[in-house]
């Protein structure tokens, strides 16, 4: 009996302790909660130090960075900064951002509400001493983050900032070509890098700093030859709809039933393929025949390539655009996959036999622009159900999405759109030329 209370007590322990710090660190690291893991800048990109300021690497950093003219944002650790508050005063001197990355390099995980709280209050009053500015970034230690964090009055509001791209240049074995490998592999425009300008924290190997610092050169001239360029935080408006956490629930247990529905077309298909934001199953077409503008027939039986939108890649969208924008940037995209289907028709084999391409969508707007025959769906059923299943999909997707779709419900009908075989050739050059005007 006694040891049921017991097993009892733990089991509601670990569930309060999930709640209290994995579940805020998972919402804010995968869908941005709170939190900035990168920003959409499509030339923008972020440098950033953890750990510091350390009087052995922080100074050859800062040597660094002045040569090639870059501004980074470094995230201190605040009793760190107490001792050196020289390092402090460069880093200001020298027009970089200061973020807190607590007082001590505690996981908040493990740290109680009133010891979060006076550990982020104390690090901000001691970098306000020391820097004279009145806001700063927050980055939590290894990135955990707990409710007393998030919901601290110091951060005034402000996300919490983490990364995208994460060298692991505490590790022992990573050395300065994979460190500036890794990064220049991983970087994409909105990325916020992490490297450390101490060793000071657990875990770190001794002399980790060097290898960033002997990477740093190496890093920062490919991505400025890639056209990126460095900012710190602060300089560039963060653009991200904030989701209700519902919302996010929501979208999470859609993407599962995409996987599930993605596996069983993959299944009832030949073979698959991604063009761009396409993904191509092909499969057999059943039901009624289809007699497309061009001539082509299609009957039951006769090959065809299903296309499916990667939802993952829209929802990305719509998490870090404007919805004006994500059409256009949505019709660009199917612009470049249909460039890239019909260049890679004549070299795959598998659609040697395919009639044509069809899908189906509720958004038809601007959809022959890009070369597509729409055609009434004819079976009821499948009308009806395709209709609820993609209103559905709009409604969950769309920031806007209840008005949206309530709006607009006489023209939001679901079609299925056909693209042949030939026509696809037939539109290849004028799409490639289209493309390279573009
Ligand atoms: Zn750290």
């Amino acid at each position: 009996m006694r040891g049921d209370v017991v097993t009892l007590l733990v089991v509601i322990i670990f569930i309060l302790f999930l709640i209290y710090g994995p579940l805020p660190t998972l919402l804010a690291r995968l869908f941005q909660w709170h939190a900035i893991r990168a920003v959409n800048h499509s030339r923008d990109i972020f440098l950033t130090f953890d750990d510091g300021p350390n009087p052995d690497y922080t100074p050859q950093i800062l040597k660094v960075l002045r040569e090639y003219g870059v501004k980074a944002t470094f995230f201190l650790v605040a009793g760190r900064a107490l001792r050196h508050p020289e390092l402090v005063k460069r880093i200001v001197e020298d027009g970089h951002e200061i973020g807190s990355h607590g007082e001590r390099h505690h996981a908040l995980w493990f740290k109680g509400w009133r010891h979060t709280q006076t550990e982020l209050s104390t690090s901000y009053q001691i970098l306000r001493d020391l820097t004279g500015a009145e806001r700063f970034w927050y980055r939590p230690p290894w990135g955990l983050l707990n409710w007393a964090a998030l919901t601290s009055p110091v951060l005034r509001g402000r996300d919490v900032v983490l990364w995208s791209v994460m060298p692991s240049d505490w590790r022992k074995q990573n050395d300065a070509e994979s460190i500036a490998n890794f990064a220049i592999r991983k970087v994409k425009g909105g990325s916020i890098i992490v490297l450390h300008d101490s060793d000071e924290s657990l875990g770190a190997a001794p002399g980790a700093p060097l290898a960033s610092i002997a990477a740093l050169p190496q890093i920062i001239s490919s991505l400025q030859q890639q056209g990126f360029e460095f900012r710190t935080v602060s300089e560039v408006p963060v653009m991200k709809p904030h989701l209700s956490p519902f919302k996010i629930m929501i979208q999470s247990i859609w993407m599962g039933w995409e996987h599930i529905f993605e596996w069983f077309t993959r299944i009832r298909s030949v073979s698959s393929f991604r063009w761009g934001i396409f993904k191509v199953f092909i499969t057999k077409h059943h039901g009624r025949s289809i007699a497309c503008n061009d001539g082509t027939s299609i009957q039951s039986g006769d090959w065809v390539g299903e296309l499916h939108l990667d939802n993952q890649i829209i929802l990305q969208l719509l998490r870090q655009e404007g919805s004006d924008r994500v059409a256009l940037t949505l019709s660009r995209m199917v612009r470049d996959a249909l460039i890239e289907m019909s260049k890679a028709i004549d070299t795959t084999p598998e659609l040697a036999k395919v009639k044509a391409f069809t899908g189906i969508t509720l958004l038809h707007r601007g959809i022959r622009g890009l070369g597509f025959e729409l055609h009434q769906l004819k079976s009821n059923w499948f009308r009806n159900f395709s209709m609820l299943y993609l209103r559905f999909l709009l409604r969950v997707f769309h920031p806007h999405g209840k008005k949206r779709v309530s709006h607009s419900r006489q023209k939001l009908v679901p079609m299925m759109l056909v693209m042949t075989r030939e026509s696809l050739l037939n539109r290849r050059p004028v799409e490639i030329k289209k493309g390279e005007v573009m």
